[in-house]
């Protein structure tokens, strides 16, 4: 009967991805592929797909698993709200108690400033009410022309068309324009990329365009500057220590907002509640989703600055999203950062990260496609090159991944130019050791094409 049962797991497991294919749009998905991992379960970092066949989660879900999957804690949190109230509406005077609850702890979380609390479902969500705000907060003070918005190329700010504007490369834009107007691109803070920069400083560079950009719009025309503190789809890029404090000192000088995009960077992932506290920054308005629930529920918090709030607040904030505050997702949020605080997972975060860059580091040292390993606390990338002097970007890393996953069940993401890794904050050491020993053996085989070697 194992035999007979594990025959019909395998049918049913082609079964499913034949109606996946026939009736399921995936996002980035081409029809050329029809291969389908269909997961089934999870615990920790490990997953099981419908055959049984296990995998290291590598990739954290899509860089939100913070705590893990299959906590029990989370169900329950979850399941007793909904018995006691399972959504209502925040609109108006309308409230509930889970997200006062959590919006109160939110604030004391927060930088100093940033005290008010706007819900979403998502990152992409909170993103378009951080600029509608940014622009609103302008306009409510008689500043209407600061419309401009700045952002940087290889930026990722979601899909929605204000944040997918702002979004910084071709291929989220093509196809789908006319985007938002009034949006302009800077140059990424990115060391490794020396074209961008030659022998001058990274950040000197960056700030020279960022002040000749602001000449060039005129500071009243501009509303806000957004940016991911560590940029997470273009690679994990962390920008130079004093690249975010100067930003500030000058978006300040000129009345321009700074909006942090820390969707991916929030909630321990860099080892601290925000990536503002790591950089030593107060921005004007924080966005922030995933970690939050570590991906139990969908939800986001949009977290504001005193002022801001207080234009918004005068007249009625003529935004608002059907799910604002919904009460089990802010009940999960809530039971997700007990755990976060009781398993210390921000030191947790900076020990096991620490150790995985590490390993990795010490595992792809000397291969003649690896060209930087970086990370903060648990978000790491591994840039690929086809050439480590010209540092030219290896083609297709996608192909690197899949061999990561097929031959070792090891799930981690490729980006623009090399691989991404965030797994859950409580990842074990052994698993650290299993990452870096797959990534080894693909990348060794790996030649200046991008093409994996049998
Ligand atoms: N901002 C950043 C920095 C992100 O990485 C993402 C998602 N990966 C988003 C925004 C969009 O969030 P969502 O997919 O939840 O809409």
């Amino acid at each position: 009967t194992t035999t007979d049962n594990a025959a019909k797991a395998r049918i049913s497991a082609s079964e499913l991805a034949d109606v996946d294919r026939a009736h399921i749009i995936h996002p980035y998905l081409s029809a050329t592929t029809t291969e389908r991992v269909v997961m089934a379960k999870g615990q920790g970092s490990t997953l099981w797909d419908v055959d049984g066949r296990e995998y290291l989660d590598a990739t954290g879900g899509l860089w939100l698993a913070q705590v893990g999957h299959g906590r029990a804690e989370l169900a329950e949190a979850a399941a007793t709200q909904m018995r006691q109230l399972e959504y209502f509406t925040s609109f108006w005077e309308f409230s509930n108690n889970r997200a006062i609850e959590l919006a109160d702890r939110l604030a004391g979380l927060a930088p100093d400033n940033l005290n008010h609390v706007y819900f979403t479902s998502g990152g992409s969500e909170g993103i378009e009410a951080a600029l509608k705000m940014a622009r609103h907060h302008h306009y409510r003070r008689g500043d209407t022309d600061r419309t401009w918005i700045l952002a940087r190329h290889r930026a990722y700010h979601g899909v929605a068309y204000g944040g997918g504007t702002a979004t910084g490369f071709p291929l989220y834009h093509d196809g789908f324009g006319p985007m938002l107007p009034d949006v302009a691109h800077l140059t990424p803070p990115w060391p490794y990329r020396t074209d961008l920069f030659g022998d001058e400083d990274c950040t000197d560079v960056c700030i020279r365009e960022l002040e000749n950009t602001i000449a060039e719009i005129g500071a009243d025309n501009i509303a806000a500057m957004i940016g991911e503190p560590i940029m997470g789809v273009a690679g994990m890029v962390v920008p130079p220590d004093d690249y975010w404090p100067r930003v500030q000192e000058v978006l300040h000088r000129h009345g321009i907002l700074l909006i942090l995009d820390e969707v991916v960077t929030a909630y321990g992932r860099v080892g601290q509640w925000f990536a503002a506290d790591h950089f030593g920054v107060r921005p004007d308005i924080i966005v922030t989703a995933k970690g939050i629930t570590s991906g139990y529920l969908p939800l986001g918090a949009v977290l504001v600055d005193d002022h801001i709030a207080e234009t918004l607040g005068q007249q009625g904030f003529p935004m608002g999203y059907t799910y604002n505050g919904h009460p089990t997702s802010c009940a999960v949020a809530q039971a997700n950062l007990d755990i976060i605080d009781r398993e210390h997972l921000l030191s947790r975060a900076t020990e096991i990260g620490t150790y995985l860059t590490e390993k990795i580091a010490t595992e792809l040292k000397g291969i003649p496609v690896v060209g930087e390993v970086r990370g903060v606390g648990m978000m790491l990338g591994i840039e690929l090159v086809s050439d480590t002097a010209t540092r030219t970007p290896l083609p297709n890393p996608g192909a690197v991944a899949d061999a990561v996953r097929r031959e070792h069940g090891v799930i981690v993401r490729d980006s623009a130019q090399g691989l991404v890794l965030s797994p859950a904050l409580t990842l074990g050491h052994n698993e650290a050791d299993r990452i870096a020993a797959a990534l080894r053996r693909v990348l060794e085989r790996t030649d200046a094409s991008g093409t994996v070697r049998d």
